[in-house]
């Protein structure tokens, strides 16, 4: 980002595959808008329920208070006294995310959103697409594929389940590359998942 805009909100997005830092990003942004004495404010949705109810937390123990929010608009009602915005674990709100954050941009706040860009079958979260198409920043984050050791942009799931979303559950997932990404379908029956080498 070489130049920011002045008197003006807009939004960044953080996205990437599980294990790719983008919490960790996120903190790091608000902390830097905290030390200049910017007033930040932070949400996350009420599903996500894992390590901690009032904070966002990432992996590496980072933390920040937040507020547990279950609809998008609530964000736009309880952010009006703050300058900087961040939200969390975004691929967990519905489809009104991407206008509560054009709002809030609107009204002239800096929206962080970090979030999940693919499925764990490599689809797209749709709100998160959206999101990206009218962010003006966008920061895509990638991991280290936990099979091969080249920069992994998927989120593979190690365990056998349909549900889209397995809460709490880091330990079902490793980050692969493309290539070791293998895809699973609606339906299938996989006991393990193939490795390729
Ligand atoms: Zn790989």
């Amino acid at each position: 980002m070489y130049l920011m805009p002045s008197g003006t909100g807009w939004i960044e997005v953080v996205t990437g595959c599980m294990f790719s830092g983008k919490t960790e990003e996120l903190i790091r942004r608000l902390r830097r808008a905290q030390y200049a004495k910017q007033r930040v404010v932070v949400f996350k949705p009420m599903l996500d329920t894992r390590y901690s109810e009032t904070h966002v937390v990432s992996h590496d123990d980072t933390q920040m208070e937040s507020i547990v929010v279950q609809d998008p608009p609530d964000m736009v009602a309880l952010s009006r006294e703050f300058d900087v915005v961040g939200v969390d674990e975004a691929q967990f709100f519905d489809d009104a995310l991407v206008e509560a954050c054009e709002e809030m941009a609107n009204l002239g706040k800096r929206v962080i959103v970090a979030g999940l860009d693919q499925d764990y079958r490599g689809r797209p979260f749709e709100n998160m697409a959206r999101l990206l198409a009218v962010a003006e920043y966008i920061t895509k984050n990638l991991a280290i594929c936990m099979v091969c050791g080249n920069p992994a942009d998927r989120s593979q799931r190690i365990v056998k389940r349909e549900a889209r979303f397995l809460l709490g559950a880091t330990d079902a997932y490793e980050a692969r590359c493309r290539r070791c990404f293998v895809p699973e379908k609606p339906g299938d029956v996989q006991e393990a998942l193939p490795l390729k080498k």
